[in-house]
């Protein structure tokens, strides 16, 4: 496998030349004199750097050696505590973390990088920090102060970790029918009982203690997803001091054996009456967790994004060495046996798919990483609520077409090896079972699009979407003339989502079905609309400096190929959300 190289000069060109994000951040208080675009260049080549030589090494040894568990205990790979510790102890775990409690407080924009870049290099390690981030947001949302200063200084310094407890056996998609019990106690604290599966990072060797964000139910809830509540239990009990103290009534029952990222511990949780603390008012556990969902949903798309910027890194090395037959059009290199596989028509279709999709899907994970930045940071309030309501309609896209994307890219990336690309010695194959699961947790792809368009897109009466392709239109209309060719297929893609927005609005009125039916394509044909906005811009800027630099004009040339090759996919994916949901139905259920 080639080694790691982070794509410092394409995260460089997205926020410094594409969306200019230095000029944003000068424009808000809260991060106008934490961050500028020097600042932010160091981080970068220095989280690369880190990445690179101390994490990307230990995927393969990670991958082969798995997670073992001992009674009760859970042992990471060797290498991982003591590169987790390197890790934390260069600050790495707090980039995003709130400043009043020892957090480097970085934009959104800046730790999205960063994500990209650690699960590029191993996605195993990368969860354990992405979870423990995850929760101190939640934490630091709606926790009250007492928590937020116990808990999160040691959780930003690596020095804790955390995990998110939701999923039981019978309870995944459908948190509201969980059973785990939380009973009050008169020192205002909650004793938690119940059984919780597939946690990551539940138990393992990396850090002193971990604190798990638990779902669970008070005795008086009232049923669904209305009677849910957010618990803190941490594995060792903390004293006033923030001195560890016994270990609490928890334990892990035993680890999955899984397809891929078998670095990341994934446990069986038994709470027996667990000291837990609540975190915001009782029945808000739900909305309290969907405070960190936009984050961590993100997040998992940028999973997807960076397994295929790696796999597409080994691919690209790959075609230049291998050679195989001759170019269609003659030799190309007449003084070898055969010419490198680069110049064969499919492997040029395979490796640009995969670089157009990387390249578009990190502008795409960096424009819903700056709508959180301003919803978050702003000082005016209809600012604010415009990103708000962005983020709350393109999470759901970031997450399932990012994931989606990552699978498709990782494929091509190893069938450029050939039969090479499915033996274990040249890693193609592990990215593949790593990319897998990230179409599945943190809600499947199918309840992504369920979500996008039942709840956002049709729940808003259309407003959400709007919104978005209101923001595209005015682009377009303001456009120079010599990007008609970007903006003009652009325009189309937007009219094609515009109808068939229209059509379902219409349509689920008389048939509930409907949404469920039309949600998938319906999410491709966006993500496709979405990843075309990205490039027009990217296009824009590369047409203006393409005499200056190659960069420029390869990403001239990955747009056109962009606008030529994959957004024509949105013609058959409209042609089957159109084609209704009668044909779901024809079966009865004992016909299958
Ligand atoms: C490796 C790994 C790590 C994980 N980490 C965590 C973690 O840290 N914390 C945690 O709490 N959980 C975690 N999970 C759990 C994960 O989030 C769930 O597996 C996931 O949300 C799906 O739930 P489920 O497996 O119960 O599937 P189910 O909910 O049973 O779904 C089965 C299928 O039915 C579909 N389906 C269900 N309901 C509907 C519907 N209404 N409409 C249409 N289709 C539907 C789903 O899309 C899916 O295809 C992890 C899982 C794995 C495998």
């Amino acid at each position: 496998m080639a080694d790691y190289k982070a794509p410092l000069r394409d995260m460089r060109f997205v926020l410094n030349e594409v969306f200019e994000v230095s000029r944003l951040w000068a424009q808000l208080p809260a991060l106008a004199n934490v961050v500028d675009e020097d600042t932010a260049s160091v981080i970068l080549e220095e989280a690369g750097k880190v990445i690179a030589g101390t994490i990307a090494p230990l995927n393969r040894s990670g991958d082969e050696e798995g997670c073992s568990w001992i009674d009760g205990a859970v042992q990471t790979p060797r290498g991982f505590p003591e590169a987790y510790q390197a890790y934390a102890a260069g600050g790495w775990t707090s980039v995003g973390g709130d400043d009043r409690f020892g957090g480097m407080g970085m934009p959104k924009v800046i730790t999205a990088q960063v994500e990209e870049m650690l699960n590029s290099a191993n996605l195993s390690f990368g969860l354990y920090p992405m979870l423990t981030a995850g929760a101190c947001l939640s934490i630091n949302a709606h926790g009250s102060e007492a928590l937020k200063a116990t808990y999160l200084p040691n959780m930003y310094a690596g020095v804790w970790a955390g995990s998110m407890c939701l999923t039981e056996p019978h309870a995944g998609t459908d948190l509201g029918i969980i059973r785990t019990r939380a009973e009050p106690q008169a020192d205002g604290s909650y004793k938690v009982s119940g059984t919780k599966i597939f946690i990551t990072g539940g138990e393992h060797d990396l850090t002193e203690n971990i604190i798990h964000l638990v779902l669970a139910r008070l005795p008086d809830a009232p049923p669904g997803p209305k009677g849910i509540s957010l618990f803190l239990v941490p594995k060792f009990m903390v004293d006033v001091n923030g001195a560890l103290g016994e270990r609490n009534s928890l334990s892990c029952g035993s680890i999955e054996h899984k397809m891929g990222i078998k670095a990341s511990a994934t446990c069986v949780m038994n709470f027996d009456g667990a000291t837990g603390y609540i975190i915001d008012a009782p029945n808000k556990g739900l909305a309290a967790m969907f405070t960190m969902m936009n984050y961590e949903r993100l997040g998992v798309g940028i999973q997807g994004l960076s397994l295929g910027e790696r796999s597409y890194q080994n691919a690209v090395e790959y075609a230049r060495d291998r050679i195989q037959s001759r170019a269609p059009t003659g030799p190309a290199d007449p003084d070898k046996v055969a010419d490198p596989i680069i110049v064969h028509p499919d492997v040029r279709r395979m490796l640009l798919t995969m670089k157009a999709l990387n390249e578009g899907g990190r502008a795409f994970s960096s424009y819903v990483a700056l709508q959180l930045d301003s919803a978050k940071y702003s000082e005016d309030a209809a600012t604010r609520q415009r990103a708000q309501e962005r983020v709350v309609l393109l999470t759901p896209v970031a997450k399932a077409f990012l994931t989606d994307m990552g699978l498709e890219t990782t494929v091509h990336g190893q069938q450029i090896f050939g039969g090479h690309g499915f033996i274990r010695e040249w890693g193609q194959e592990q990215l593949i079972r790593d990319c897998r699961i990230t179409q599945i947790y943190e809600g499947t792809n199918g309840i992504q699009a369920l979500d996008l368009l039942g709840r956002k897109v049709l729940g808003s009466g259309g407003a959400y979407y709007n919104l978005f392709a209101d923001e595209i239109r005015q682009f377009t209309a303001t456009a120079s003339a010599d990007l008609a060719e970007f903006t003009k297929p652009l325009n189309d893609a937007v009219k094609t989502l515009d109808e068939l927005t229209a059509w379902l609005l219409d349509r689920a009125k008389s048939n509930p079905n409907e949404i469920g039916a039309a949600s998938v394509e319906y999410l491709h044909v966006f993500g496709y609309t979405a990843y075309a906005y990205m490039w027009a811009l990217m296009a824009r800027t590369a047409l203006l400096r393409q005499d200056q630099d190659v960069f420029y004009r390869t990403k001239l040339g990955t747009a056109r190929f962009f606008f030529a090759r994959l957004l024509p996919r949105v013609h058959s994916l409209a042609a089957s959300v159109k084609a209704g949901s009668e044909s779901l139905y024809l079966l009865d259920a004992d016909q299958f």
